[in-house]
């Protein structure tokens, strides 16, 4: 099935080691800042334990019948848990999970359900899955992947196996992006530094178009800072896509919020922007975009929304 990702092989090897010995927990939680390709590596876990065949690598056969529904999108024992028509799971999504895995598996030897992003659970949806984390039956596996292992409830994270993962930026990984998104190792190392490590995030910023939108933003929010771009024109102007472009700020402020220099004179003036004197009131912004981003969907008007982000974030640098 799909290569294991280079930062994802020791988490491969603790997994098909447990699995192999009949130790995986039924309840695990791939958890890793940003992207990572975490959703790669869940769907990968879970054709492993749904495959009747599996080859020596731990990896699923990738031709019995499980495998060839699972590619299809149509295996009946596994189950995709997240967000539908807002922001959050909610209870009646597990609930309907824990019927489902109530019941027997019909084709394999076991069911599967990946939740995601687990910390978009509400309190109740968390408080019902646990109930059906704290006694699962023995056919069933259920895999949470978090960006955000801090927002989980302790309760559900004490019940769940963790296997954690973390971005590099080595001059190898590095050279892989390059070949894999048709860009030279330089921008390739840029798109790194700017994804802090992460390589999914950094494959993104390489996407045909991307780049632009990425260093739009960063102008942007620069011109905000230094009173140059007024916060209703900002918002007037992003209200469409108001999600795609949280995320981005989102990443942008962790970027501020690391200080990391990537080398690259415009990118650094950015980093530049947050001296330790905002550092203090960086912080709070960054709980109130967070806070913005997960009511999107809820009906709230999107661009009031952003009008006041950008109102707030250029008060960070008022003199
Ligand atoms: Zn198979």
């Amino acid at each position: 099935m799909s290569p294991i990702r280079p930062w994802h092989a020791e988490a491969w090897r603790r997994f098909s080691a447990a699995l192999a010995r009949g130790q995986l927990a039924h309840g695990l939680l791939l958890h890793g800042e940003g992207g990572l390709h975490k959703h790669a590596l869940a769907r990968t876990m879970a054709a492993a334990l749904l495959c009747g065949a599996r080859g020596d690598d731990g990896q699923a056969c990738g031709r019995c019948r499980g495998c060839v529904l699972l590619v299809a999108g149509n295996h009946p024992d596994l189950v995709e848990v997240m967000p539908v028509d807002s922001a959050q799971i909610k209870v009646d999504q597990i609930r309907e999970l824990s019927e489902r895995l109530s019941k027997r598996p019909q084709i394999a030897q076991v069911q599967v359900a990946v939740i995601e992003p687990a910390e978009r659970m509400n309190v109740a949806a968390a408080n019902a899955l646990l109930k059906t984390l704290e006694e699962p039956a023995g056919d069933t596996y259920l895999i949470l992947v978090s960006d955000r292992l801090g927002r989980l409830p302790a309760t559900i994270r004490s019940r769940c196996q963790r296997i954690g993962l973390t971005g590099t930026t080595t001059a190898v990984d590095a050279a892989a992006l390059a070949r894999a998104s048709g860009c030279d190792p330089g921008q390739a190392a840029l798109a790194l530094a700017v994804a802090g490590g992460d390589p999914e995030l950094a494959e993104a910023l390489l996407a045909p178009g991307a780049w632009a939108e990425w260093t739009g933003l960063r102008e942007q929010l620069t011109d905000i800072a230094r009173g140059r771009l007024p916060a209703v024109v900002f918002a007037q102007s992003a209200a469409k896509a108001a999600g795609p472009l949280l995320a981005r700020w989102s990443r942008l402020l962790a970027l501020a919020v690391r200080g990391q220099h990537t080398g690259d004179a415009a990118w650094d003036a950015f980093v530049g922007l947050t001296s330790a004197r905002e550092m203090s009131s960086l912080l709070p912004f960054v709980t109130q975009l967070e806070s913005s981003r997960a009511m999107l969907g809820s009906g709230v008007r999107e661009d009031l929304m952003l009008a006041d982000l950008a109102r707030r974030w250029q008060a960070l640098f008022a003199p």
